[in-house]
């Protein structure tokens, strides 16, 4: 007889604060003892000389979803969550994306559909917000927030799905009084429009031109603005993929302002730049995204916001479409322009390899600021902790064990993504998640998958921490107005 379903020994368990020598006792799907000297577990693993990490946490991640141009994202929620595991990720937070005249709650019972038979790994949602009408500002999204739904992402472009001034004010406002998480995605749209324009005009239709009408300007102008509007409403905010100096300036300012300002940032701003999406032919729209990759300079701005925590969160922004596909990047045929490419990189499977292998291998960050970063922060932030997140007892069993000796050449044939070419193609890692536990099953063990369709479970989020409203009135105009009308 044992007392543990799962015994982890010889490891060094990392959190966001510590790293440890000791055995983890994994019991009915949660870690119940660290230590040593525990009993053999019905199954023990031996994970001398390596690392016991967290799971990841992706918290932004397109999974099984329409684009605004009307293009499904190339993974649904099995091939998007073998991925995820297949790279140390055990829970995902994808979005169920509203469209205008669309139902919230209709919309989240689809994703629920699209999920529930498929995910192998736990997942919550991120509702995206693109019609704000009365109904839905009133009812359907303070109730879907109680039901656990407590983060939701706005636009300020893309014609579909952009809200105004006025409009991002009556959203922040409702996540205000309900205490939700509001991630943003910062462009001027006007800016991005107006060049986009002229740069077809005179002919300029190639990947490349994505770059230039996707300024960095237009993004900074948004994230100040929007930081602007949160100031009024007295609201935190996630300033989502952010990626390059620019908004990372507005970012620090909003901080050392004392504001609850928080930031995200994803691989492709540190790997991928400009000059990818510059490739004969249409090549280079394997490499767009919006905001765009940048230049070298920007890449190291955005190294250093990880390592000054400017960002708390480094997430995939996995929006996965084909290339070579009619359903994909190209299904404009010789009519594709920049403008008809969807716009996404994959990298679900290897956001945490890739900053493993040039974030801690390289000596940049340290292994439980990684932890910090992929995991514990958006638990924190998405009203998961201590649930998920970080190694404590009590908390699920949710662990990937790396093996930092492991060198890996990324191939497509490599990724389970259900993806036609990876931007990573041919770079050498070090360190890889060699063993993947979700809720103290063993579902990824050196290359081999072994999660069942449908095993991974729906998380409802607990209201966000920093966004749990406080005790007494925050706000602080002089008159006790509150223009919110909140309070
Ligand atoms: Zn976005």
């Amino acid at each position: 007889m044992t007392d543990y379903d799962l015994v982890i020994r010889g490891g060094s368990v990392v959190s966001a604060t510590d790293v440890t020598e000791c055995d983890v006792a994994i019991k009915d799907g949660r870690i119940v003892a660290l230590g040593r000297d525990f009993a053999d577990g019905a199954d023990t693993i031996d994970a001398t000389g390596k690392w016991i990490l967290p799971g990841g946490i992706d918290s932004h991640c397109h999974i099984e979803q329409e684009s605004s141009m009307g293009v499904w994202t190339a993974d649904d929620f099995c091939s998007g969550t073998v991925a995820a595991a297949c790279g140390g990720t055990t829970t995902i937070i994808p979005f169920a994306a509203q469209y205008k005249g669309q139902s919230l709650r209709r919309v989240v019972q689809d994703y629920h559909a699209r999920a529930e038979a498929k995910a192998v790994i736990d997942y919550a949602f991120h509702l995206i917000i693109s019609d704000p009408t009365a109904a839905v500002l009133g009812q359907e999204l303070p109730a879907l927030i109680k039901d656990g739904y407590t983060s939701f992402k706005i636009y300020t472009t893309y014609e579909s799905l952009k809200l105004d001034d006025r409009q991002i004010l009556e959203v922040l406002a409702v996540a205000r009084r309900e205490g939700a998480m509001v991630m943003v995605h910062a462009e001027n749209h006007d800016i991005i429009a107006w060049l986009s324009e002229r740069l077809l005009a005179a002919g300029h239709a190639a990947p490349k031109y994505h770059g230039v009408a996707h300024a960095a300007v237009a993004e900074r102008e948004a994230t100040h603005r929007a930081i602007s509007l949160a100031e009024i409403v007295d609201v935190p905010l996630l300033i989502v993929h952010v990626s390059g100096h620019e908004a990372i300036e507005q970012i620090r300012w909003a901080q050392s302002k004392g504001l609850r300002v928080y930031g995200e940032t994803c691989p492709q701003y540190l790997f991928l730049t400009a000059a990818d999406m510059d490739q004969p032919g249409f090549a280079g729209a394997m490499c767009m995204c919006s905001p765009p990759p940048r230049d070298k300079a920007n890449q190291e701005a955005v190294w250093r916001g990880l390592q000054s925590r400017v960002f708390q969160v480094f997430s995939s922004d996995h929006a996965p479409y084909r290339y070579d596909d009619p359903e994909g990047k190209l299904r404009a045929g010789d009519r594709t322009t920049f403008k008809t490419v969807a716009n996404g990189v994959p990298g679900i499977e290897l956001r945490l390899p890739l900053l493993f292998s040039e974030g801690v291998m390289k000596g940049r960050i340290s292994m439980s600021h990684f932890v910090e970063l992929t995991a514990t922060n958006a638990a924190k932030l998405y009203g998961l902790y201590p649930r998920k997140g970080t190694i404590a007892v009590g908390a699920d069993a949710d662990i990937a064990i790396w093996d930092q000796s492991r060198e890996t050449t990324v191939t497509l044939d490599l990724l389970h993504e259900n993806m036609d070419y990876t931007p990573y193609e041919g770079m050498t890692l070090q360190g890889w998640p060699t063993t993947v536990i979700s809720r103290g099953e063993v579902i990824v063990d050196d290359g081999d998958v072994a999660a069942s369709r449908g095993r991974g479970q729906f998380l409802p989020c607990d209201l966000p921490e920093p966004a749990r409203p406080a005790a007494g009135p925050r706000w602080a105009a002089t008159d006790g107005f509150d223009p919110t009308g909140n309070r």
